[in-house]
């Protein structure tokens, strides 16, 4: 050591004295940041550092209290005047008052304001008398400023929290937040919807109870590997809902980073998959149902019988909808009874027990039919609450939800067709619309079958009516014949004088007996002949005949009356054509022909029959026709005179004889043997009357 180094560090090490002492203070006063004001007893200002100068804009060294506030503009905080006692040096040094960091504002003689933050408190003496007071103070300015930003910083951080968590909120998926440590700190509510948890359960790492432990190492080992890295995170893995049941969620975590880059917080949503996929199924699934219904409609164009469309409408809506069982029931026409039609899935015992009951029974498909109101019920509670009575029904058969659907035509509710499941159904409103189309398509289906039936039913006794009406007339017609035979028989042997001569007279009345009689006789064949037709029971003898021959045949049974007539008789008939035909159905038809031609053609008239043939391929008929030049028949009435005792002249065939039936056996015996009977006339001018009969080349 040197001996100069060892002086100085005596100097240093001496005691200072008292003056000494005092100019440090002075000095160390002068120097501080802070502003010192210092006074004496009387409160006049003995001290002030360049700090409180610089503060206040004036030293005020030698100012009495009372003059304070003409020196110090002093304001409150708020802005207020400071009233001269209340100022804070007054108070310490005037009332012995210690003022602990009060603040108030200073307004500078150059107008500028500051926030200063002060102290004030009085100066004691050794022996506890007050020596003075002492007033410390800094400018807050700068520090407020800070202060106010900073506070509305957080309340803008606050505010856009809120805004995030209302947001959050507001989306369908699942989100939450978490520290940058993975720390979940937030959920939004449908997270607490969804799982059914709360908020003290799941703070933190409490999610991990709502995962499937056969995925979570896996999700956790991710989740902490994101976490490290700083990387966002995906992954889609079952959650746990409220209800017990997993459903699957694309999760995506993304790290919130702060201007430095460094993750602050991350920010995760949970997206239900499951549902996404459940829509995808749903779409899907409407257009199985479209496909199902158009096929079910051909199986209903189909089925022409009750049974037969029950069946499809039963099976099909039973596959079609995933129900256990299906049943279709139907009201008794004109009863207050219900039968069941078809069931299926049911136990035997259950099915007989409903095959038929009243309309007014407490049961989903009575009541379907008496409101005509669809049916609904998707938990086994509400079947019971609706229909109790039947609770041991629903447990045999398992049931679980049931709809019942109407089934209306024009308005009138005529059965209704229901299904069963043993799972519980919230039928979708694509799933309602579904069995209301078919409830439609079955109703119309049904509607349709029923017509059919009624259809056939009345056919049917028609038919029957008609076969006992013809039995009856071959019956009689029959009968009618044998006495007439004797009657002609007797009127012929007395006429030749078996039983004796007979007299001019007598024998003018046996003659006028035997017309009659083959009058009445010719009647009862032609009656016999249609009934004959109409009960089918007219065999054909088919032969190739040649057309002329059959013509020919029939002149001489008409001669007499063209005589009688003086009508004018013309044949003209290719002598080549051959026809296929019964020889003597085809003579009948030819002599009502020409009988009638005769009969409605006034004297002096003509009567024609000739051929008419087509030749080459295609050339399959003849046609024989009857043509007369008499008073035709209207227009109107042209297909009528085919129709079985109808006489279109009827003042004029009054005294003349006929039945009205030789047409329609003409136009049967035609048909019967493959041709056919047709007219064309003009009223005044004539008619002709054709027969297609087939040709044989
Ligand atoms: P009918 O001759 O026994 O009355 P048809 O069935 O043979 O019965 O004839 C039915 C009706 O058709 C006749 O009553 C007549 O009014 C009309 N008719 C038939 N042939 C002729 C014809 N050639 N000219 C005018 N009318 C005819």
């Amino acid at each position: 050591m040197s001996p100069e180094e060892s002086s100085d560090a005596d100097a240093a090490s001496k005691p200072m004295t008292a003056d000494e002492s005092l100019s440090a203070l002075e000095a160390a006063i002068a120097q501080l940041d802070e502003g010192v004001i210092l006074t004496d007893a009387t409160g006049r200002i003995t001290l002030v550092n360049d700090a409180a100068v610089r503060l206040h804009g004036v030293a005020a060294l030698g100012v009495p209290p009372e003059e304070y506030s003409d020196t110090y503009h002093l304001l409150t905080v708020d802005g207020a005047p400071y009233p001269s006692e209340e100022l804070p040096l007054a108070r310490a040094v005037l009332r012995g008052e210690t003022v602990i960091n009060e603040r108030w504002k200073i307004r500078r003689p150059d107008g500028s304001e500051i926030l200063a933050v002060g102290t004030a408190r009085p100066v004691l003496g050794a022996n506890g008398r007050q020596l003075g007071a002492v007033l410390t103070l800094r400018d807050e300015t700068a520090h407020e400023a800070a202060l106010v930003a900073e506070r509305e910083a957080e309340g803008r951080l606050a505010e856009s929290e809120r805004q995030f968590h209302t947001l959050a909120d507001a989306i369908p998926t699942l989100a939450w937040t978490a520290d940058a440590d993975g720390y979940i700190d937030w959920y939004n509510r449908q997270w607490y919807e969804y799982t059914g948890s709360s908020p003290a359960e799941m703070e933190g790492w409490g999610w991990t109870a709502l995962h499937d432990p056969a995925v979570l190492p896996e999700v956790l080992e991710r989740w902490q590997a994101s976490i490290r890295s700083g990387a966002p995170f995906e992954m889609t893995f079952p959650l746990r809902g409220a209800d017990g049941r997993y459903c699957r969620f694309l999760t995506r975590v993304t790290p919130v980073r702060d201007a430095d880059d460094r993750v602050i917080r991350w920010f995760g949503t949970n997206t239900d998959v499951e549902a996404e996929r459940l829509a995808r199924d749903a779409a899907l699934s409407s257009a199985l149902r479209t496909e199902r219904l158009q096929a079910l409609t051909a199986a209903l164009g189909a089925a022409r019988s009750l049974d037969e469309i029950a069946h499809v409408v039963v099976a099909e809506g039973r596959a079609a909808t995933g129900a256990e069982t299906g049943m279709l029931a139907l009201r008794v026409p004109d009863t207050n009874e219900v039968t069941m039609i078809r069931t299926e899935g049911f136990p035997e015992d259950v099915a007989q027990l409903y095959e038929r009951f009243p309309l007014t029974m407490i049961g989903p498909s009575a009541e379907c039919i008496r409101t005509g109101v669809p049916l609904w019920v998707s938990s086994r509670e509400a079947l019971s609450e609706r229909y109790p009575n039947l609770d041991a029904v629903w447990d045999q058969c398992g049931a679980q939800a049931l709809s019942s659907i109407p089934l209306i035509v024009d308005g009138t509710v005529v059965g209704s067709m229901t299904y069963m499941y043993t799972t519980p159904q919230i039928q979708s409103e694509g799933d309602r619309s579904f069995f209301l189309a078919i409830g439609r398509q079955a109703a119309q289906a049904v509607e349709r079958a029923r017509l059919f039936a009624a259809e056939r039913e009345a056919r049917a006794s028609a038919e029957a009516a008609n076969k006992s009406k013809s039995d009856f007339l071959a019956a009689m017609s029959h009968e009618f014949r044998t006495p007439l035979n004797a009657i002609v028989g007797y009127a012929q042997l007395m006429e030749i004088g078996v039983h004796g001569d007979v007299t001019h007279a007598q024998l003018h009345a046996l003659e006028r007996i035997q017309r009659s009689s083959e009058h009445l006789l010719s009647l009862i064949n032609d009656v016999l002949n249609f009934a004959k037709l109409e009960a089918g029971r007219v065999e054909y003898d088919i032969s190739v005949l040649r057309l002329t021959d059959a013509v020919a045949t029939v002149a001489p049974m008409v001669e007499p009356q063209l005589a009688a007539k003086g009508l004018v008789y013309e044949v003209d008939i290719a002598p080549e054509l051959v026809v296929k035909a019964d020889g003597e159905k085809l003579q009948q038809i030819i002599l009502n022909l020409l009988s009638n031609a005769i009969k409605f053609t006034e004297k002096g008239g003509r009567i024609t029959v000739n051929s008419a043939h087509r030749d080459g391929t295609g050339a399959n008929f003849v046609f024989l026709r009857v043509t007369d030049s008499g008073i035709g028949i209207p227009r109107d009435r042209q297909e009528a005179v085919f129709d079985p005792f109808i006489q279109v002249h009827r003042n004029l065939t009054r005294t003349t004889e006929g039945t009205g039936l030789g047409l329609a056996i003409s136009r049967d015996l035609a048909r019967g043997m493959g041709g056919e009977l047709r007219v064309r006339s003009k009223e005044g001018h004539g008619s002709t009357f054709t027969v297609a009969l087939q040709r044989v080349l």
